[in-house]
């Protein structure tokens, strides 16, 4: 089925889906032994589908599945442009956050691609599957050749670096499959050097609990290690990708409006926002689906990161409000940070002042 594969490959390219590579629906053996330690270390991050067997067989999911379709859509990591100059410090969502949820971009994408194919053939069942269904997307992706999964644990293709989207479509079609790429991470190290929470195994494996990326999107308390490594950043970590030398210099188009402004927040106006008034501004960018209370204990947690001093009485007034009890800790947190940081900075001061220090 050449030419159907030629004419699917051409429809993904009209609706701008960044990368298409076709596989087998063979079984993910290989992957059992990884995926029940993870869960029985309890290292995966709890997001993931519970049933392994359903993760590894994709005949569990359509029984005459004979392909899949991987799917990989590109995103920005730089925003078009910075937000104005504010009197307030921001935070900042991270890259795949930003513009509307890329679930709703893929299934959407996916969804015109399985219309659009069966119209070019009888009998085409299929089942669509984005980040949160059984398949590990990044096993599917290699082996239909969109890129190689790296020690970050993210697939990388030469084309849009490690910033892509993963999706698939079980079918049952009968389509000649790719073969994996030929690149991959060689000697370099540089995610699992530069992983401020140490999370990457260095075999591409992680313990997704100690991932940046996991502990700003979880609820109720967090360690203190993981408030301070956060640093500006209100949702998600990027470091393992900024510093990929498969990245440098990629930045893709965006598939969706992105506003600066609410990329990054400015911080104290943002944790003032009601429930309401989040929904309004917030509610359809992808880094939201988490909700106003943990996003607003991260922003406080940051405003201590950029030790804030302007924030002292929001950070009072929080601490003193017994309503919410998580705002309520990080707030006494972030305002010992800054007492603690003034304490530090006032002998410093003094000798500069005294010209003791050059
Ligand atoms: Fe480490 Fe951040 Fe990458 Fe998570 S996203 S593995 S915390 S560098
Ligand atoms: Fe591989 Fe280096 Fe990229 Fe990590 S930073 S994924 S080791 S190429």
């Amino acid at each position: 089925m050449t030419d159907l594969k030629q004419q699917i490959i051409a429809i993904a390219k009209e609706i701008g889906i960044s990368k298409i590579g076709f596989t087998t629906a063979d079984n993910f053996d290989y992957l059992k032994k990884t995926l029940t330690r993870a869960q029985e270390a309890g290292t995966n991050s709890g997001f993931e589908h519970k049933n392994i067997e359903e993760r590894v067989d994709p005949k569990l999911l359509l029984a005459n599945a004979k392909t899949i379709i991987a799917i990989a859509v590109a995103y920005p990591n730089k925003l078009p442009q910075m937000p104005e100059k504010s009197a307030y410090k921001r935070g900042k969502f991270s890259p795949s956050s930003w513009g509307i949820d890329y679930h709703d971009i893929l299934a959407g994408k996916m969804s015109l691609l399985a219309q659009r194919i069966s119209e070019l053939t009888d009998e085409f069942d299929h089942k669509a599957m984005v980040d949160t269904g059984a398949l590990v997307d990044t096993a599917v992706a290699r082996r239909a050749g969109i890129g190689f999964i790296g020690k970050s644990g993210l697939v990388i293709s030469k084309e849009f670096g490690s910033y892509m989207f993963l999706g698939e479509l079980i079918t049952n079609l009968d389509i000649e499959p790719d073969s994996p790429v030929d690149y991959g991470c060689g000697d370099c190290e540089r995610c699992v050097t530069f992983c401020p929470t140490d999370a990457l195994n260095g075999d591409t494996t992680m313990n997704a609990k100690r991932c940046l990326s996991f502990q700003t999107q979880k609820t109720g308390y967090i360690d203190e290690e993981f408030r301070i490594k956060t640093k500006s950043v209100l949702y998600g970590c990027d470091i393992c990708q900024i510093v990929c030398p498969y990245n440098k210099g990629i930045n893709s188009e965006p598939q969706t409006s992105i506003d600066p402004e609410l990329s990054y927040p400015e911080l104290q106006p943002f944790i003032k926002l009601t429930n309401k008034e989040f929904k309004e501004k917030f509610g359809e960018i992808a880094g939201s689906w988490r909700g106003k209370n943990v996003l607003q204990r991260n922003a406080i947690f940051v405003l201590a990161n950029l030790n804030d001093k302007t924030a002292i009485p929001l950070l009072e007034e929080i601490a003193a409000n017994p309503q919410n009890a998580v705002h309520q800790e990080a707030a006494q947190w972030a305002l010992d940070k800054l007492k603690r940081t003034s304490q530090h900075n006032r002998p410093l001061k003094k000798n500069r002042e005294r010209g003791k220090i050059k």
